[in-house]
């Protein structure tokens, strides 16, 4: 109640008295079934940018040197994210997908390898092992913090198992602690998808620095953006000189120019365009502050939400001492919502001016998994009956996540401080009318 008589002056000051608060959110009609919204405002757009980024395209476009072998911004990026992120070396790719990919190559992940990975994530984390012909493991996730759930980590470890991905889903550091000590134990190569946790932090090291490698996406969704693009970080010299070398056709990271007809080993090209290079090194100005906008907000977000029966906000491991906010996440208990299934709600949500949207479906149940387990090139790789039994794994902490996630965009953390204050006045609204919209 204490908490409810703060929100109300908060929120409806010209009310003036929390039974007229009280009254006014039962009586007020839920817009989903007719009623005034909540909220109308647009939230902020994403990208911002201004000169910065006009100013930086066209000094990369003038200087007539659009790619890394002749100009300078991708190393000057790649200097400067390093230096972000506390990491010994830094190596710009074309976007995330092959971030990871580049990685699981430089570890040395290949066919009749198994690779852990965790079901709530982008399905690129799937796509880099399958790419490899190696076998995704599911470890499912602790729906509390949406993150792989770290005590279920050594039940999937084999003889076969080379390396394990945790994704730092939305920006919140998986159980590093967890996590690095089974690889340690049982000798497995940690990548760790930072690809939207580009500030979040474990113990006050930047995560990417943590595994054997880290990396990063800058595709237009993310907190960093150059439309494309991708970054690995790492501490280890060897692998850096790997990575580079791959994703540049195999040449050598030192002592070869980058358009000189030599090379050390089979590679691809996964380099990342000056223009790119230029976007994000002005985009970079901006990120610490938007970042601290964004945890701020959340912050509010968590300790209104928290306060609501039913309204579960994400929760973060002990370690965690930065989470990015890539998304803002929230589980809701049916139960407290009189039944209402996930669509309704989100419905009712997005009605009151608030953009909720579902989260990941279950990856591990994907459609074209099975096909990929039965081809000719899996049926050669691996045992019958190691492929069955992949099938059979069964994630139900990323069933319960996927049926209970509520997920923001990040832009809605930039909106100013009040608006959160709506947000949570539009889930109280929505619970106060839930039998009504339930029924709908
Ligand atoms: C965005 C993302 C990727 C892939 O990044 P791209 O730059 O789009 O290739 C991989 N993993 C996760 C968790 C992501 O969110």
């Amino acid at each position: 109640m204490g908490d409810f008589t703060r929100r109300a002056f908060l929120i409806a000051p010209a009310v003036g008295t929390v039974a007229a608060h009280l009254t006014l959110l039962a009586d007020e009609k839920p817009a989903v079934l007719g009623g005034k919204p909540v909220r109308k405002m647009k939230y902020p757009g994403w990208p911002i940018f201004d000169q910065r980024e006009e100013q930086a395209l066209l000094t990369a476009l003038r200087s007539g040197k659009w790619f890394r072998g002749n100009g300078k911004e991708v190393s000057r990026f790649e200097e400067a994210y390093a230096k972000v992120t506390g990491a010994k070396f830094c190596l710009a790719t074309a976007n995330g997908t092959s971030a990871l990919f580049t990685s699981l190559k430089a570890v040395d992940v290949g066919p009749g390898d198994e690779v852990l990975i965790p079901p709530y994530t982008f399905v690129a984390t799937l796509n880099v092992v399958l790419l490899q012909h190696a076998l995704p493991v599911w470890v499912d996730v602790d729906p509390e913090t949406c993150q792989m759930d770290a005590r279920k980590v050594q039940a999937a470890v084999t003889e076969r198992t080379r390396a394990i991905i945790p994704v730092h889903y939305g920006g919140n550091p998986a159980d590093l602690d967890a996590i690095l000590a089974i690889a340690k134990k049982r000798n497995l190569r940690v990548i760790e998808d930072a690809c939207q946790a580009h500030l979040a932090a474990w113990r006050g090291r930047n995560v990417g620095n943590w595994g054997d490698t880290g990396c990063f996406s800058f595709q237009a969704s993310k907190n960093l953006n150059s439309g494309e693009g991708g970054a690995i970080i790492t501490n280890n010299e060897t692998l850096m000189d790997r990575c580079y070398s791959f994703h540049n056709q195999g040449r050598k990271r030192k002592g070869g120019g980058d358009d000189e007809f030599s090379y050390s080993s089979p590679g691809n090209n996964l380099r990342l365009t000056e223009f790119q290079a230029a976007v994000l090194l002005a985009q970079m100005t901006r990120l610490e502050e938007q970042s601290k906008t964004r945890e701020q907000n959340a912050q509010y977000l968590n300790n209104m939400l928290k306060e609501i029966p039913g309204v579960m906000p994400q929760r973060s491991y002990d370690g965690c001492t930065r989470h990015n906010q890539h998304t803002y996440v929230f589980r809701y208990d049916q139960e407290k919502f009189a039944g209402m299934t996930k669509p309704r709600l989100l419905k009712a949500l997005t009605a009151e001016g608030i953009p909720a949207r579902g989260g990941y479906t279950p990856l591990n149940k994907v459609e074209f998994l099975k096909r990929v387990m039965q081809s000719r090139i899996y049926r050669n790789l691996y045992p019958k009956e190691r492929l069955a039994q992949l099938e059979q794994i069964e994630c139900p902490g990323n069933e319960k996540l996927c049926r209970e996630a509520v997920v923001f965009s990040h832009n809605v953390l930039m909106a100013p401080r009040s608006e959160m204050e709506l947000i949570v006045e539009a889930v109280r609204k929505v619970q106060a009318h839930a039998a009504e919209i339930a029924k709908t």
